[in-house]
């Protein structure tokens, strides 16, 4: 049987439908209407956080921030073919000169440092100004006596700046022990995804550990371990629920209930911190 012809008046109303109406959810591809995720950007269906940029996330969750090291740029130390492209387009993307945005915010009512790494930055991988900036988000926060709050999205190491990329896993590590040395918390919030070397160090260093609901967490992909096992692994293999389940995780908790969640966290630690010093 032959399709039907659409008449001239179908196609003229084809045209006009603006594009993007419909966006399909990643984990649970159910179809929503755009304007359904609403400003947080979750699927209504599945609470699933879609990516969104560094800037975007700022925006949800802080009400006063201060930006540091904003204007730290890689030297691109391999010289690597096609970086500078990659760089380019990442800027453009975010806004940011890499993958990660830092600097003082205050989350429901409670002033702390905040990183928040940028998914849409060459997904979110870990260069050489990543950790620079993430080691100096711990150093300040030390010196201040502030929490630190960290959102994690990540592929892992930028493989653009080979070794120097692995190196900020031990560096950032470093900041992070001084940091808790000093008897402060760091919270981590592991969005979707969270992967390689980012899991490996900084992202489980949290002294409370929170994820975003159905993000992917883990180290080395599916496909690499389903090869490397000769098996095949359950559909919720490496997502926030079953790692909540398993113990690695503490909590996960919806876009929308970050900012009161986080607060309320900063805020009971704050007290905690406050009657034990007066305590001694
Ligand atoms: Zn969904």
């Amino acid at each position: 049987m032959s399709q039907p012809q659409l008449t001239q008046e179908a196609l003229a109303r084809e045209a006009a439908l603006p594009e993007n109406l419909w966006i399909q959810c990643p984990y649970c591809k159910q179809g929503s209407y755009r304007e359904s995720l609403g400003n947080a950007q979750v699927c209504p269906h599945c609470h699933y956080g879609f990516r969104i940029t560094a800037k975007k996330r700022l925006s949800l969750i802080a009400t006063a921030t201060e930006e540091w090291d904003a204007d730290l740029v890689t030297s691109d130390p391999l010289d690597f073919p096609g970086y500078t492209e990659k760089l380019a387009a990442g800027q453009a993307a975010t806004g940011l000169k890499d993958s990660v945005w830092t600097g003082q915010a205050t989350i429901g009512g409670q002033s702390c440092a905040l990183g928040i790494m940028d998914p849409k930055f060459m997904m979110g991988s870990l260069g050489t100004v990543t950790g620079e900036r993430l080691t100096r988000l711990f150093e300040k926060a030390t010196s201040a006596n502030l929490a630190v709050v960290l959102f994690c999205a990540s592929g892992g190491a930028r493989m653009q700046e080979g070794i120097h990329s692995l190196m900020q896993m031990a560096k950032v590590s470093a900041a992070v022990k001084a940091h808790s040395n000093a008897g402060l918390l760091f919270i981590s919030v592991l969005t979707d995804p969270t992967m390689g070397g980012v899991t490996a160090s900084f992202a489980m260093q949290g002294d409370i550990t929170l994820a975003e609901p159905h993000s992917l967490i883990g180290f080395a992909g599916r496909r690499v371990i389903e090869q490397t096992i000769n098996q095949k692994l359950p559909q919720n293999f490496q997502r926030a629920e079953t790692l909540l389940q398993s113990g690695f995780i503490d909590a996960v908790v919806q876009r929308q209930d970050q900012p009161s969640y986080l607060g309320d966290l900063l805020a009971l630690h704050t007290a905690w911190a406050v009657t034990f010093d007066e305590a001694w």
